[in-house]
């Protein structure tokens, strides 16, 4: 049965020859002899950011593998994601301007997925049914595994058993998943470590085929590119050589690869990204900071080197239709959505602050319809006036990202927002169980409704999703990105913004920090209260520019000169092709 188009996409490659010269753009030698539709490049990740397709994730990682995907199904990239389709999924909403956690479920059947089959996955005392289920888009596909008990993305702690099991039945599961619909990897990526299984898999699979060992584990070191997000190996979760014991082990046939997963055991734990960078040869991190800085070690204690890759989006899910006909119909884009090699800074100059303002609008009104939809502290939908500014700040509220650093100087920021007639929208969304940022919220909520400004001008929307970041992306007019100088490994909010044309107010940090920190209305300081200080002053600046042209011009050139290139998926696809053959 065909398969409901994504409607996402509005312009596929649409011949052989336009997809050949995406490819030689890419290479002069055609890659189209190393990926084939059954042998397709396959993408391994535990989060996906997908509502359309059912998938709930949980932040950046799941939206990167969401947009590799978008991208490869543009580029007619032969591409299966790997990944599971969870049966639960968590939400949250306001009452009494309390945060009250809550679950629906989901049926893969609503989202157009077809049953394939089933496989098993062992532990030592019994085994598992899981269900294969796939839905295809153009050259891409879903493939994914699921059974009624998966249970939610990042349910339990870290390094518990439900996660491990939800990690071996991806690995496992999906590779044989894989073969049940008669696919062979071309290569494998692993987005972060809690889908190692996968390489294991095909490890496992070819020495119990009969290839000689050392030699297996060669072939799948070469074919192997595993993505770190982490900066910190020590933050991550460790399991006991007995949960290997129970979940692990009974799925791996041969004895040398038993052994050879033992071996990476240190007083009897494990950390995953240990036997990971073992058996992929390829590493990458996600922005030019982030793999410098990114301090893995090796079992032998070597320092692990990360190719940078710098994570892009899909822009024609993330940038307003308007804009992105405009950034074609000016040359500013080709047709794969790589920024024109031929007199692209030229191009951006020419874009003027009517441009800029006329397409902001456009991107306004479709915020506001979003806006009419969603609740705010008290309940109520919220709808911003056509003359007033819009600040956002929209992202998973964790303590690096410091959700309350505007929050500092609460006068300050009431003064602001009145003199330049500017709300300020904070989406965001506590990791459940995370009592401490739990806390926090609680407290600026109560700031908030304690100044008569603020609680006018400040809305915070719960259960922020791709729906709330896509339209704040649209329609804000001013970002503000600031996390603790070092520990962002790249974000992609940021890009969703200046891609539609929003100004950015960011410390120089992750991806943002790929370019000279000129390029945007940066945010430093030796300490907390100074960066807060220069983020008031930066807000100002923002605020001002859109009301003076030439400055809006200014800033607008500086951020897409700079960053269009980063900001593009295709370049990203571009850029791991390049690493992978
Ligand atoms: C774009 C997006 C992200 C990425 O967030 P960063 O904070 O920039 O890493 C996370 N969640 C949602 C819902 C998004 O749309």
């Amino acid at each position: 049965m065909e398969q409901k188009e994504n409607t996402n996409i509005y312009h596929r490659l649409e011949s052989i020859e336009e997809v050949e010269a995406f490819y030689s753009a890419i290479r002069r030698e055609k890659l189209t002899n190393k990926l084939s539709p059954e042998r397709p490049f396959t993408y391994w990740t535990i989060e996906t950011y997908d509502k359309a397709n059912g998938i709930r994730g949980g932040g950046g990682l799941g939206v990167l593998a969401a947009d590799m995907r978008r991208v490869a199904e543009q580029l007619q990239v032969p591409f299966v994601l790997v990944t599971p389709f969870y049966p639960w999924e968590s939400h949250q909403k306001m009452q009494n301007m309390e945060q009250i956690d809550f679950h629906t479920e989901k049926h893969y059947r609503d989202f157009g997925f077809n049953f394939v089959d089933t496989v098993r996955i062992h532990t030592a005392t019994t085994s598992v049914e899981l269900e294969v289920i796939e839905k295809k888009l153009g050259t891409s596909r879903f493939l994914c595994i699921t059974e009624p008990n998966f249970g939610e993305l990042y349910s339990g702690e870290s390094g518990s058993d439900h996660r491990l099991y939800q990690e071996v039945s991806l690995g496992f599961g999906g590779y044989q998943a894989l073969k049940l619909v008669g696919l062979r990897p071309a290569v494998i990526q692993l987005n972060e470590v809690a889908t190692f299984f996968a390489a294991i898999a095909r490890l496992d699979e070819l020495v119990s085929s009969g290839m000689d060992f050392y030699e297996a584990v060669v072939y799948t070191r070469k074919h192997t590119l595993y993505t770190n997000h982490t900066l910190v190996q020590a933050a991550e979760a460790t399991f006991h050589y007995h949960q290997f014991e129970q979940f692990v082990f009974p799925n791996i046939k041969s004895t040398a690869v038993k052994r050879w997963l033992s071996d990476k055991f240190t007083d009897g734990i494990i950390r995953l990204s240990t036997p990971t960078v073992e058996i992929a040869e390829l590493r990458s991190g996600v922005s030019k900071l982030h793999a410098r800085v990114a301090n893995y070690r090796d079992i032998n204690g070597n320092k692990i080197k990360f190719k940078a890759v710098t994570n892009g989006i899909h822009m024609r899910t993330w940038v307003h239709k308007e804009i992105m006909d405009f950034y074609h119909e000016r040359g500013i884009l080709d047709r794969f959505d790589l920024p024109s090699i031929r007199e692209f800074n030229d191009k951006i100059e020419k874009i003027s602050a009517s441009d800029i303002r006329r397409l902001k609008q456009a991107g306004r009104k479709s915020l506001n319809e979003t806006l009419a939809r969603r609740s705010d502290q008290y309940g109520n939908p919220v709808r911003i006036p056509d003359d007033a500014l819009v600040f956002d700040f929209k992202r998973r509220f964790v303590d690096y990202k410091r959700p309350w650093l505007p929050f500092s100087d609460s006068e300050r920021l009431a003064q602001i927002l009145k003199d330049y007639n500017a709300h300020y929208i904070l989406a965001g969304r506590v990791h459940a169980g995370d009592s401490r940022m739990f806390g926090k919220l609680m407290e600026l909520l109560h700031k908030i409704d304690n100044n008569p400004i603020l609680k006018e001008r400040v809305h915070y929307l719960p259960d922020y999703d791709e729906e709330l970041g896509l339209a704040l992306s649209l329609g804000a007019n001013a970002s503000i990105n600031t996390p603790i100088v070092g520990l962002e490994a790249c974000g992609t909010s940021w890009m969703k913004d200046i891609a539609n044309l929003g100004l950015l107010i960011s410390t120089h940090d992750g991806g943002v920090a790929d370019a000279p920190s000129d390029s945007y209305l940066t945010v430093d300081g030796k300490n907390e209260e100074t960066e807060a200080r220069n983020l008031y002053s930066q807000m100002e600046v923002a605020a001002k520019a859109w009301k003076n042209d030439f400055d809006l011009e200014y800033w607008i050139h500086k951020e897409l000169t700079a960053y269009l290139d980063v900001i593009s998926g295709t370049r990203m696809m571009r850029d791991y092709l390049n690493y992978l053959f």
